[in-house]
Order: C-alpha cells, then structure tokens, then sequence
C-alpha cells in the first residue's frame, strides 16, 4: 500500500500536519513511537496546555521568537492564534485567555485538546499506528523511498513530513531520533541544545524551599555582581533551585552568562517597593509586633517557607525580641527580601528542558510550505526546526502553523 503521505511523529505538529492533509484529501498514515499520540502535549502547562498566545499583531507575534522568528511570518499569516482558537472551538475546545495573554481550554484539561486532535484526525480517516517507531529512512535519488520500522516493516509514501520534534523531556518520547537521518541525507543541523530550562544553583537550603510558587517578583541574572538580565513575573522553587516562567524565559541570558564567569540570581520579593518604602513597611510590622520573637515577626510580609530562611541569612537571632533589633540589623532584612541571592551551578538538561534550540537550518526549507530545499518529497514542522519561542504558549503556536502549512501544501498536491 502506498499512501499520499506519511507523517512521522504523533505530536502537535505532526496531528495537525496530518489532519489538514487529510482534510484536503490526501490519504495520510501518521507513524508515532510511543503507545499514545501526544504524550508530551499532555504534559504542557502543567496539563492545562497553553495552547497559543493571543497575540493577534503578526509582528509582534513574529518578534517573540528571535532572530530566527522572520521563518514563521507566513505560516502564522496562514495559521495564527486566531485560527488555532476558532480550530479548537470548532473542534469542542472551548478556550479562555489569562494573564500573559495565554490561552487554556476553559476546563484547563490537556486531554481535550488531544482529543480534539483525535477527532480531527479519524473525521478525515487518517491511519494512525501507535508502537510504530521509525528507525531509519531509505534515500535515493535526492529523494525518500521509504520508512523502516524497528520491526524491519518497510512503509512507503508520495511524501513525507518528519515532525519528531527536539530531545526535550525525552521520557514523552522525544528523543532526538530525525536529527542523525536528515544530516545523512544532507540537512544541517544546528546543534540541539536544552532551552527554557530550569537552574540548578549551589545552595543547598534551596531544598527546603521546594514547591514555592512566587507571584510578582524580579528575578535579575548578575554576571561577577553585573546585572545582566531581569524579568518581572512568576517563578518556582525546585529541590535543586529555581523555574518557573520568569526563570525559564532567562535560562537563555544565565547560559550566555555562565559561559564568562561566576553568575547569581537575585530574587526581589518586592519589586514595587523601593528599599525605602520597604523598611517604612518593617518598621510599621514591627511596631505591630514589638514583643515577638524576630522569626514571628516576618509573615506580613514573605511567604511562610521563606521565612526560616530570610531569618537565617540575615545572621539575626531568631529568638530576638523584635524591640531589641538594631536599625542596622532591620536595614539588613530589607536589603535581604529585596536581594534574596543564589549562585547558579548549572542549567538543567534535556530531561527538565521545555524545548530544544537548535535543529534543522531554516535555510533549508521553504517557508510558505515546509518543504525541504534539499530533499524533493520531504517537509519539517514543529520543534524539529531551528526555531523557539518563550513560555506563555509560542511553542505550540509554531507546532500548529507550520504543521498546517506543511498539511495545506500536501492536500493541495492532490
Ligand atoms: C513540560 C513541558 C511543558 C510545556 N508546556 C507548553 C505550553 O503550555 N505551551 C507551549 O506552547 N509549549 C509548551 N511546551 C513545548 C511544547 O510541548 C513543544 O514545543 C511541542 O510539543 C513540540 O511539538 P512537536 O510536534 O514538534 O514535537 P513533540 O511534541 O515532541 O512530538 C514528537 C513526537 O514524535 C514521536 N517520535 C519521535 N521519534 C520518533 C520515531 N523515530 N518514530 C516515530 N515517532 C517518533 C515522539 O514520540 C513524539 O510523540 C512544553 C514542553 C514541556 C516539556
């Protein structure tokens, strides 16, 4: 049997691909390794999967992915958040936007967006084989002449759409299979690297803090004591140090920075006080709370796990009564919140990763359809490609539109 097309990879990117291919008419077999398809998507925010950005100013959308981000302005003109929104409507995906302009399903389920996939793909009777692993291409005459399962199988197509993504969160499956297979028949990649990654640091108290969520602070990236970078947001405590949007997003500046010297990250609990204005707020805490102990006096102002260790790097007798602190050792805790300091170790790896930089040149492919300047009969779309966005929803939005666009050029062969 010799199908239109074959996708290989059963994420956003190669759903979607397949699904509009199909829709155009194309008779379409997706191949995905894993028992399921979709596995990581299942993972995203926090299984609530930020599907897009409602960023609806395609500059302004473009710019968010850097340098390499002029790629995608046709795919999003074709496919953009608004599309992916009304998509997912028309598909039972009702969906909300919240801070950071990020859009959820409403319910906050992952599942149903998977589900929505599903059901776009078995509408237009795609094949879809779970299990399927694709463990080399064979290559002759500039062009694809078919797939060889790990089981020896031999499947074969038209065309074909590789969409196996990056090497991040290995575990969903994701493990950086196509890089080997394109360099052999002539693609350049760009050295995968982990981006958006979390940061372990050389504290080890930082364990004690596992689990903390902050809302609304600065996380700044000091180069040997020099800001170099800051973001105003959210961020998290892990068992080894910090993540989060805020720390995420800077991953990319703390690498840089990591690369020429000794780096810290300074965590201000609150940005919207001046260190003045903050010591104001102590004083009037504790002329509230006169009589307590020093490490009662705290829980106005951080959070309750914080406190045993703000009280601790302030080097003040927990057991002070707070009428008996020195206007040097209150200047001190002010100084503290608004300079909570860790030293980075290192960036995580793949396996903490959200994404991978690096991949397939874009100079290598076309960017109105996804098709491979080097090879006749194959496209790429998804994180497979050279090209990544910040949190808050850009990193499936690129899934979406160049999966269309790749799945649009296919059906319109037919
Ligand atoms: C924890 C986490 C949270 C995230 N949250 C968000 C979010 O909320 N919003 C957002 O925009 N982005 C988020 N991302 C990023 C987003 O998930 C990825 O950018 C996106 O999944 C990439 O899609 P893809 O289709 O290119 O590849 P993938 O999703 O990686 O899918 C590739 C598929 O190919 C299959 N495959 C690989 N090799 C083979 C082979 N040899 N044969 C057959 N099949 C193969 C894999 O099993 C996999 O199913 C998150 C990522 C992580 C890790």
């Amino acid at each position: 049997m010799k199908y239109d097309l074959i996708v290989i990879g059963g994420g956003p990117a190669g759903m979607m691909a397949a699904g509009r291919a199909a829709e155009l008419g194309a008779h379409v077999l997706l191949l995905e390794k894993r028992d399921r398809t979709g596995i990581k998507l299942s993972i995203t925010g926090k299984g609530r999967c930020n599907i897009t950005n409602a960023e609806f100013n395609e500059r302004a959308l473009v710019s968010k992915y850097g340098k390499n981000g002029k790629f995608l302005f046709s795919a999003f003109h074709a496919f953009g958040p608004q599309d992916v929104i009304d998509f997912f409507n028309r598909h039972g995906v009702l969906t909300k936007v919240e801070r950071g302009n990020r859009v959820f399903p409403s319910n906050d389920r992952s599942h149903d967006v998977i589900d929505a996939l599903l059901g776009y793909l078995k509408e237009h009777r795609v094949s879809v084989r779970t299990g399927a692993a694709v463990k080399r291409l064979n290559f002759s005459r500039k062009a694809i002449q078919c797939v060889v399962l790990s089981n020896g199988e031999e499947l074969r197509a038209e065309q074909y759409v590789i969409c196996t993504g990056g090497k991040a969160h290995p575990e969903t499956g994701s493990t950086g299979d196509a890089y080997g297979w394109l360099q052999h028949i002539g693609h350049t990649i760009t050295p995968p690297e982990p981006a958006l990654t979390p940061v372990n640091v050389r504290e080890a108290w930082v364990k004690e803090l596992e689990g903390l969520s902050l809302k609304n602070v600065t996380v700044s990236v000091l180069l040997a004591g020099k800001r170099v970078a800051s973001e105003f947001g959210e961020a998290l405590f892990t068992d080894t140090g910090l993540s989060g949007p805020v720390v995420l997003t800077l991953s990319t500046a703390i690498g840089q920075a990591l690369k020429k010297g000794m780096v810290t990250l300074n965590v201000d609990f609150k940005p919207a006080l001046s260190l003045e204005e903050l010591d104001a707020r102590i004083q009037k805490d504790f002329s509230e709370f006169s009589n307590k102990a020093f490490k009662n006096s705290l829980h106005l102002l951080l959070p309750k796990t914080a406190i045993p260790i703000v009280v601790r790097l302030c080097g003040i007798d927990p057991e002070k009564k707070v009428h008996e602190i020195t206007r040097e050792e209150r200047l001190r805790i002010s100084h503290r919140v608004k300079n909570f300091t860790l030293t980075v170790h290192s960036l995580a790896g793949f396996d903490r990763a959200i994404v991978t930089s690096g991949g397939v040149s874009l100079r290598e492919v076309d960017p109105r359809t996804m098709h491979s300047k080097v090879v006749s009969n194959l496209l790429l779309a998804g994180e497979v490609l050279d090209v990544v966005g910040p949190t808050g929803g850009f990193n499936l939005q690129m899934c979406w539109s160049t999966g269309y666009c790749a799945g649009s050029h296919i059906g319109q062969l037919q």
